[in-house]
């Protein structure tokens, strides 16, 4: 019985194809949140396929409401199974979305299909395959093997938690994570979604980035009027907004707005990321090395900084221009930002700089109801370190450790509202189609992680982890 054990048994996994088996059977559910009729499917998934292959690892499952159902949209309820080995004992919270994005039938390449598995050389294609059910599935495998080979008790407590909505914004999950404190009461979070920094490079990931939109408008009139008889003595609104941009973000992305800074990097942040690879993948851009805010390399601009990103524009009929000066133009904008940046400053900060600029004539307005908060866990705190050593002990290097990655989670739910150290590791890759059809999973991933999340699982129940909550 040792930790190598664990690993070659959780890697035998997908060497002999029983994890694309489970696998399978979970992509076959069309698990898709974002059509309304798909609601019992939801449901459905859970209850007879979650539940049962929980129960056999030992789990006790409950089904629960969601408390801010909406009626537009087939959230489904939550799933939380709990593993209880003793009082005393580590709790690990384990955190997936069983639900998917739509599957997109027909518009996958030649012999592919969103809802069946088909294997070509080292990619796994389906629905769901990467975003999330791949990646969870990992996980409560590799958790299995070591239960197994440990005589059936990990020496740990494990919670998880499955909700089936992430896909449409995770209504409720904030508001469930409230409402049920006690039951997730754990220790620390670990959890995989989102892609690691590059396909052969282990990542673990601490926190994200927030997301806040916005909406530039300019409506001056009920219709346009013609530029030779007008233009010239009447304003112009696609002039007007297109300078209200620049007054904000100038001409090489650089932030004109002074309250939408964060605070200073600290150290142990800008040395976590300032080495860190941007791109290079089969599908990245190239990297504009003179774009973004001076005096920060790209991952300092990517995972340690605030952007503001026009995200769309339009003012009279691009594809049909005519002569004529457009009634109105509008813009969306969005700030993505990382913890410690004041979000309840930012519209007021955007509308102060307006008005300095002489653009009070502009209408701002919050594009969304709900802005994704920014989180962060300092890459020098006790859990990092020890998820660090069991993964460097795992595949014989350190993984890349990004305090936040560039993008948006519902990481807030675990950090803020039950107030976890969050560890998450991606078993995925940016080129894996998650929200487009021939998403794939790729099959060297799958076994590298299979094997980090068991040496994590295994470590996890023994001696050296970091202090806990009795
Ligand atoms: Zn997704």
């Amino acid at each position: 019985m040792s930790r190598e054990t664990a690993i070659a048994n959780a890697q035998a996994m997908v060497d002999d194809g029983r994890l694309l088996d489970v696998l399978s059977r979970r992509v076959a559910w069309p698990t898709e949140s974002q059509e309304p009729a798909r609601g019992p499917e939801l449901g459905r998934f859970l209850t007879e396929e979650m539940v049962p292959a929980l129960e056999a690892m030992g789990f006790e499952s409950q089904i629960l409401p969601n408390p801010k159902p909406n009626p537009k949209m087939a959230e489904g309820p939550f799933l939380v199974a709990k593993r209880v080995e003793g009082e005393g004992l580590p709790t690990v919270l384990i955190y997936g979305h069983g639900d998917t994005v739509r599957g997109m039938e027909g518009r996958w390449r030649e012999g592919l299909e969103p809802w069946k598995i088909v294997v070509e050389g080292d990619r796994w294609y389906g629905r769901g395959t990467a975003d999330n059910k791949g990646q969870y599935t990992i996980n409560l495998e590799a958790l299995e093997q070591v239960r197994l080979l440990r005589g059936g008790e990990l020496g740990f407590n494990v919670t998880l938690l499955l909700e089936m909505g992430e896909e449409v914004g995770s209504p409720g999950l904030q508001e469930f994570c409230d409402l049920h404190r006690e039951l997730l009461k754990a220790d620390v979070l670990i959890a995989s979604d989102g892609p690691r920094l590059a396909a052969s490079q282990p990542t673990l990931f601490l926190g994200s980035r927030g997301a806040f939109n916005m909406t530039l408008r300019v409506n001056a009139r009920e219709r346009g009027y013609h530029s030779g008889n007008w233009g010239g003595v009447i304003r112009n609104p696609a002039t007007i907004v297109a300078n209200a941009i620049a007054c904000l973000v100038d001409g090489r992305g650089r932030l004109q707005v002074e309250g939408l800074n964060p605070p200073p990097m600290s150290n142990s942040v800008r040395a976590a990321i300032h080495d860190l690879p941007v791109g290079g993948g089969e599908t990245d851009p190239e990297i504009d090395v003179d774009w973004g805010t001076e005096g920060l390399n790209p991952p300092e601009r990517l995972f340690g900084w605030n952007t503001l990103e026009v995200l769309a524009m339009g003012a009279g009929d691009p594809a049909a221009p005519v002569n004529a000066v457009p009634p109105n133009a509008t813009a969306t904008i969005q700030l993505r930002y990382v913890a410690g940046t004041d979000a309840a400053n930012i519209l007021p900060a955007v509308r102060k700089r307006l008005d300095e600029c002489g653009f009070q004539g502009v209408e701002l307005m919050a594009a969304r109801g709900e802005a994704a908060p920014a989180t962060r866990l300092d890459p020098d705190t006790p859990w990092v370190r020890w998820a660090v050593a069991s993964m460097s002990k795992t595949i014989g290097a350190a993984p890349a450790v990004l305090p936040n990655i560039g993008g948006s989670l519902p990481n807030h739910c675990f950090a803020d509202v039950l107030g976890l150290p969050t560890l998450w590791v991606p078993h995925s890759y940016a080129a894996c189609a998650q929200h487009a059809p021939d998403e794939h999973m790729l099959g060297s991933i799958a076994r590298e992680a299979m094997g980090i999340m068991a040496g994590l699982f295994w470590d996890l129940g023994e001696a050296g982890v970091p202090a806990h909550k009795a």
